[in-house]
């Protein structure tokens, strides 16, 4: 027993509030023609979500709102609520009773509810469909409608045996697999669109970043490179100005020192030539001092000569005559004497004098012919010449050694000069030299300077390339052969540093970090692109294989379903007719062609076989379903509907007036076979058949009073089988 109660409210003919409670197994529906019976049937295909109006016998929603009469007037929604028993949990709510509501409202609009919460159309669905209650409503017959599964379409006979089989589920999930499939493809193609359209970006953006990678090594050996010419480059112009500087002051204080070599020399020099002069002056006036003195030894010999012999002859008489070269001997005398005199200072003079006194008085002695001299007077003579004789000598003798000492005296001074003069020339030759040099190295200096100069703008120019990774080099350390390497080798270097800042320009990067973000942003994304294309084609996958999972479930079932209902149709054909056979069979798919030329092409919908029925009557050559009675139709639909609740029995079944048809024998089998189905499924059955109204456990009347407003009426089972009989 699952259906508890159904309730109606402004549903069609059902004006007023009205609730069927269902407490038997079968349950019959009984009443005049018009009452309101069919409304009932309809008001559960209503709740469980038909949507075909002309099931539910009308064109529009409103055709199904109590429609209003002069004792009632019309209402403006019509509802039905259905209280299925839910202790077995066949629905899958966790609620031991489950109501199902539905509203309708005059502007076409539906509501659905589940236990009081707004739902929607397909959460009812899905519910029902879990519980086997299937949308393709074979287990709502409509009046009239009993035979419609035989007239259906093969295709429709089929959904109708899926649905009945419990297949609706599957197919359900088939398609909803089959949906998710399709939004999978959209998807993956959506995915490789983009992963399309960004594969050129991507590989732009990686070119790049190549490049910038490229050149940021090329940077980072500019660096280094960089690094090591400033630090050589540093070490060595220090060191060369230092030594310039040194040798430069070494160089100035070897000039100085020259220079003042030349000017001692050269006040050396000057004195000493005039000295020189005094003293070649002092020198003649020293010989003629000396001839002079000379001159007089040897006359003073003479005269002592004379003296001497004198003194030998004294009585030896004078000679009155002079002789003329004794004169020319005195005159000679004379003007020598007075020659000098003319150039002596004052004592010279004084000598010169004495002397010429006394040779002019010896002549006059010797012209006067006066007495001879005494012997007194010859020895005193001799004494005094004698005396004047060491005089002379001795003076001689101081004069000699006086020029002696003038000439070493001047050599000497000659030779002072010439070591002079030599050492000038010498100190002189030195002096250019020093100067030279000291023009070459402060040359050098300026050279220094500028590579000085150089070297701080490389310095700026490299910070402002590669950036503070070479500000904060050592400028204290003096790298390996520095400052004893080639200077090529800095050449060299500086050539390739040239050569790579050339290089780097070229790259022609700017804005590299920017580039950098991008490219990894735009790879990330396309990394997830891949992955969630990854990701989308293993559910592609995944879901294909559910579908193919599905698809051999759905087919075994069926094969299964389709065996077994066989059997029950075989079964209950053979009961109704009392013999014969009914057969369920697939067709054979069929192939079509859209028009008249050859291209062949399979219509998918002709692929899936429908179901076709074939018959045979007990002794009766028929087969075909075309040449059955109106009342054998009836009961073969019977058969068919009952057969199909045999595999997988409903819950309920809704009979509306199935047994129309039937004579009064083929009413009893059918009452045994409501008998026998409502031990497998709730039947409400609506009939005017007494035979069927007895199978019941319980009968509700239905009467409309006189304003058109449907009523109902519980029947107690005696008065019911009263009625019955
Ligand atoms: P039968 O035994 O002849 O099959 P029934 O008992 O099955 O009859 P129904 O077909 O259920 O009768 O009821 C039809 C009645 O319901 C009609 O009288 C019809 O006027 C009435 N009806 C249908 N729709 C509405 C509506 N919207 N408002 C009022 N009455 C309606």
């Amino acid at each position: 027993m699952y259906l508890k109660s159904v309730e109606l409210t402004g549903f069609k003919s059902f004006g007023k509030k009205t609730r069927l409670e269902f407490t038997s197994p079968i349950a019959s529906i009984v009443g005049p023609n018009g009452s309101g019976k069919s409304n009932v049937a309809e008001a559960f295909r209503f709740v469980l979500g038909e949507q075909s109006m002309k099931s539910l016998r009308s064109r529009k929603g409103e055709d199904l709102i109590w429609g209003g009469s002069p004792a009632l007037p019309r209402q403006n929604r019509a509802a039905v609520t259905v209280t299925f028993d839910n202790t077995s949990r066949f629905l899958d709510l966790d609620f031991p009773d489950v109501i199902v509501e539905r509203v309708v409202h005059r502007d076409g609009q539906n509501e659905y509810r589940l236990n009081g919460s707004l739902v929607r159309l397909k959460d009812v669905i899905r519910l029902l469909a879990g519980a086997n209650i299937g949308g393709s409503g074979y287990h709502i017959i409509s009046q009239g409608q009993a035979d419609y599964i035989l007239n259906a379409p093969a295709r429709e006979r089929r959904e109708m045996v899926e649905d009945a089989l419990g297949l609706k589920l599957y197919q359900h999930k088939k398609a909803e697999s089959e949906r998710k499939l399709e939004e999978t493809a959209q998807n993956i193609e959506k995915t490789r669109s983009l992963r399309r359209e960004l594969a050129p970006h991507l590989k732009f953006l990686g070119s790049q970043v190549e490049k910038i990678e490229k050149a940021r090594e090329m940077k980072d050996e500019l660096s280094a490179k960089l690094v090591e010419y400033l630090t050589r480059e540093h070490a060595w112009v220090t060191q060369e100005h230092v030594r310039l500087t040194d040798e430069i002051h070494v160089v100035d204080a070897e000039v100085r020192e020259l220079e003042g070599v030349l000017q001692k020399v050269r006040t050396l020099k000057s004195p000493e030539v005039n000295a020189d002069a005094t003293k070649l002056a002092r020198l003649e006036e020293l010989q003629r001092e000396l001839s002079g003195a000379r001159r007089r030894r040897e006359e003073i010999v003479r005269e002592l000569g004379r003296a001497e012999g004198a003194m030998e002859a004294v009585a030896i008489t004078v000679e009155h005559v002079v002789p003329a070269p004794h004169v020319r001997e005195f005159m000679h005398d004379i003007d020598d004497s007075l020659e000098r005199a003319l150039e002596a200072d004052h004592e010279t003079l004084r000598g010169l004098i004495d002397t010429l006194r006394g040779r002019i008085r010896a002549f006059v002695d010797g012209l006067k012919g006066a007495a001879p001299v005494t012997n007194e007077e010859v020895r005193r003579d001799v004494e005094r010449l004698t005396e004047n004789l060491k005089h002379a000598e001795s003076e001689e003798v101081r004069l000699s050694g006086e020029l002696e000492a003038l000439r070493t005296d001047l050599t000497t001074a000659r030779e002072v000069r010439f070591s002079a003069e030599r050492e000038e020339v010498e100190a002189r030759s030195k002096l250019r030299e020093a100067q030279t040099r000291l023009i070459s190295l402060r040359g050098d200096r300026e050279r220094i300077s500028s590579a000085r100069q150089r070297f701080e703008e490389e310095v700026r120019e490299g910070i402002a390339l590669v950036g503070s990774a070479i500000a904060g080099w050592d400028r204290n350390s003096i790298p390996e052969g520095a400052l004893s390497e080639d200077r090529r080798e800095q050449e060299k270097r500086r050539r390739e540093i040239e050569r790579l800042k050339i290089k780097i320009e070229e790259a022609g990067i700017g804005g590299g970090d920017a580039i950098v973000r991008e490219y990894e942003e735009t790879r990330k994304r396309d990394e997830f692109l891949a992955k969630e294309l990854n990701d989308l084609e293993a559910s592609s996958e995944s879901l294909r294989s559910i579908i193919r999972e599905l698809e051999i479930t759905i087919d075994e079932r069926f094969e299964d379903g389709l065996k077994k209902i066989n059997e029950a149709l075989g079964g209950f054909f053979a009961k109704l007719f009392g013999g014969g056979d009914a057969k369920l069979y697939i067709e054979e798919p069929r192939t079509g062609k859209r028009s008249e030329d050859d291209e062949e092409v399979v219509e998918e919908e002709e692929l899936y076989a429908g179901l076709s029925i074939s018959v045979s009557l007990p002794r009766k050559k028929i087969r075909g379903l075309e040449v059955l009675s109106g009342g054998e139709r009836a009961l073969t639909s019977i058969a068919l509907i009952f057969a199909m609740t045999q595999v997988n029995p409903p819950p309920f079944l809704i009979l509306d007036e199935t047994d129309a048809a039937l004579d009064e024998a083929n009413s009893k089998r059918y009452a045994d076979m409501i008998r026998e189905l409502g031990k497998q499924s709730q039947l409400i059955v609506i009939t005017h058949n007494r035979a069927t109204m007895a199978a019941a456990g319980e009968l509700y009347g239905v009467t409309m009073d006189h304003s058109g407003v449907s009523q109902i009426l519980s029947v107690k089972l005696e008065e019911a089988t009263k009625v019955a009989k």
